[in-house]
């Protein structure tokens, strides 16, 4: 028998690497928008009819080829941009497979114009099916224009494939903004059947994203900016405010590539716990800059997930990165409306990095106890802000959103406007013992007063930092549990100390407790801990549970004041006074919604 094993001809080898690099449209979109910026093109138009299926053409004004580049370039693995094994580790440059053109031939029929600077005359080149058809000398401008007309004309199985107009074109689009994201200094147009959708000029990336968005996102984000030696993180991540119920605008880039990376995106999203809803989800705009050689682009061969070495250390950096960038925001905005008239804002040095916001408070202050501080009848937030106040205000939107094209302009600072606290001596009232209202300069403010207090209690009892008060009992309580109850009872006493609770073990599954946090009864012990205990098994269960994070919100959701119990003037205005100073006074630890300012104009409409 003879010998049963062929060589593929390179036409065959050709379309099935194709199945791995182009499988629609979009890819083909993709290769030649990353050649054209590899050719150093500083305007690129892309040119599409019926969603890519008849042409997809790019017209860059880079370096153009040679005539011999112009032939050798469809062949598989021709490439400039790799010449020894080792290189392929250093890249900074977009493709580096040496397949797009060969596997886009190899599927349509294709046709190159090019030219370099130093050539009078151009070329045009023309392949189909990956062979050869002609090649003349044509006169044209310097740089290339590729143009692939009727994709899979020849594997009529994947063009059935394809979907509706509709969604290609949207996943062109979504490969398009993916790379223009990237390549803010360059231009791009972009026709769909003879219409223009994009024109894009050079700029920075905010300006780049309210191109591609509109001019509302200019008052959607706010920077993020991080160096360190493994690490830099730039870009923009979501005001809170405008997370969404599905994973929008996320766009994570390494090295100006975009990548899908789950656990580093989950870092940023970690960055928000407890400020956006549970199940909603922030956009971001973030570029990392890694070494290239820390990283493995080539695992995939769309080349969007990687390996990162030090992924462990990104993800905390990152995640890190994302906190701070939040917290210098919610800084930035409670200085906007709290402007001390001691700061000479024209000191102010450019790039100053503000520190993160700290928030202070009295461990031993109890919102419903009515103290020499509040009873006087004033809010007491601007003593709690001193730390902030050191912040040069003129700092506060450097890097923020700057449209203007040379970037001397300032900052312009959007129509979003963050909770303000009352000004001091403002009047507060409870209506229907659910909420307080409360004028403002902007409308009439709503708080509910169970999540405020939730709130409050929060960022108390997850303040390492400070220890709470223990009030003791007048007559010690006793609690029991089952016994499975009581070993768990048994690991959560430290945490419970150290938030105000006294309580030791007295016999078989029975606590006593003498000293509980200010303002809880004797008799909401037993629920208390027993909810605690069903929270605490239920978080367990889960895979990323964080057991302060689980204990915590337990005991503020059941220590807040609940709906329907009246408030005297001193607690409701301590109430108003601590809600505004803490971290994030519009949410509640359970992700819902603490306050609204009904405004002048939402008022006239109702009445
Ligand atoms: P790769 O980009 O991985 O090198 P491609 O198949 O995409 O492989 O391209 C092959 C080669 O053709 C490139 O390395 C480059 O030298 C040349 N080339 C492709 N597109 C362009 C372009 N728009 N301008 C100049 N040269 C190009
Ligand atoms: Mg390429």
């Amino acid at each position: 028998m003879s010998d049963l094993i062929n060589i593929l001809p390179d036409s065959v080898a050709n379309q099935i690497a194709a199945g791995e690099v182009v499988d629609r449209p979009a890819s083909a979109v993709k290769e030649l928008l990353e050649n054209a910026i590899d050719a150093g093109a500083t305007l690129i138009q892309l040119i599409v009819k019926d969603a890519g299926r008849t042409l997809v053409q790019v017209i860059d004004d880079g370096c153009g080829m040679s005539d011999g580049d112009a032939r050798l370039c469809f062949e598989r693995h021709a490439t400039s941009k790799v010449r020894v094994a080792d290189d392929l580790f250093k890249l900074h440059t977009m493709g580096f497979r040496g397949e797009a053109l060969a596997s886009i031939a190899a599927i349509s029929q294709v046709e190159l114009k090019t030219r370099r600077q130093e050539n009078d005359l151009g070329t045009f080149v023309i392949n189909e099916g990956c062979l050869i058809k002609s090649q003349t000398p044509e006169a044209c401008p310097v740089g290339t224009s590729i143009a692939v007309k009727n994709l899979f004309f020849n594997v009529p199985a994947r063009r059935n494939f394809l979907k509706k107009d509709s969604i290609e074109l949207s996943h062109i689009e979504e490969v398009f903004r993916r790379v223009t994201l990237t390549n803010c200094d360059k231009a791009f147009v972009f026709y769909h059947n003879g219409k223009m959708l994009y024109d894009l000029r050079p700029g920075n990336l905010a300006q780049r994203i309210c191109q591609l968005y509109g001019d509302a996102y200019r008052e959607r984000f706010f920077p993020v900016n991080e160096d360190n030696e493994l690490l830099s993180v730039s870009g923009y991540v979501g005001k809170p405010e405008y997370a969404r119920k599905s994973r929008g605008e996320q766009y994570l880039f390494v090295n100006n590539r975009f990548i899908k990376h789950p656990a580093l995106s989950s870092a940023i999203e970690k960055a928000y716990t407890d400020i956006i809803p549970d199940r909603y989800y922030p956009s971001y705009f973030i570029n990392l800059t890694v070494d290239p050689s820390r990283i493995d682009v080539n695992i995939h061969p769309t080349k969007t997930e990687v390996k990162f070495v030090d992924e462990q250390i990104l993800y905390s950096l990152l995640r890190a990165a994302t906190k701070k960038a939040i917290g210098q925001f919610t800084l930035a905005t409670q200085l906007e409306f709290n402007p001390s008239p001691d700061l000479d804002f024209s000191e102010a040095k450019k790039g100053y990095i503000p520190p993160q916001p700290t928030v202070s408070f009295n461990p031993d202050y109890n919102p419903f106890t009515p103290t020499t501080n509040t009873s006087s009848g004033g809010f007491r937030p601007s003593s709690h802000r001193e730390p902030v106040d050191d912040v040069p205000a003129s700092n506060r939107w450097d890097n923020f959103f700057d449209t203007s094209s040379d970037g001397q302009k300032p900052a312009t600072i959007g129509s979003f406007v963050p909770p303000v606290a009352p000004s001091a001596g403002g009047v507060c009232m409870q209506i229907l013992n659910h909420w307080i209202v409360t004028a403002m300069p902007s409308g009439l403010m709503v708080i509910d007063q169970h999540r405020a207090h939730e709130r409050i209690l929060y960022e108390r009892l997850m303040d390492r930092q400070q220890s709470v008060s223990a009030q003791q009992l007048l007559f010690p309580a006793n609690v029991t549990f089952s016994s499975a109850d009581a070993d768990m009872f048994n690991e959560l006493l430290p945490d419970l100390q150290q938030r105000g609770f006294e309580v030791s073990p007295l016999g078989k599954n029975v606590f006593v407790v003498s000293a509980t946090p200010a303002d809880i009864k004797e008799r909401q012990l037993q629920p208390l801990f027993d909810q605690l205990i069903a929270e605490y098994k239920n978080s367990m269960l889960q895979k990323f549970s964080d057991r302060d994070r689980t204990l915590c919100l337990s005991l503020a959701r059941q220590m807040a004041v609940p709906v329907g119990q009246p408030l005297q003037q001193e607690e409701i205005q301590a109430l108003v006074a601590d809600l505004f100073c803490c971290k994030v006074p519009e949410i509640s630890p359970s992700s819902e919604r603490i306050l609204t300012t009904l405004t002048s104009d939402q008022l006239s409409k109702l009445l």
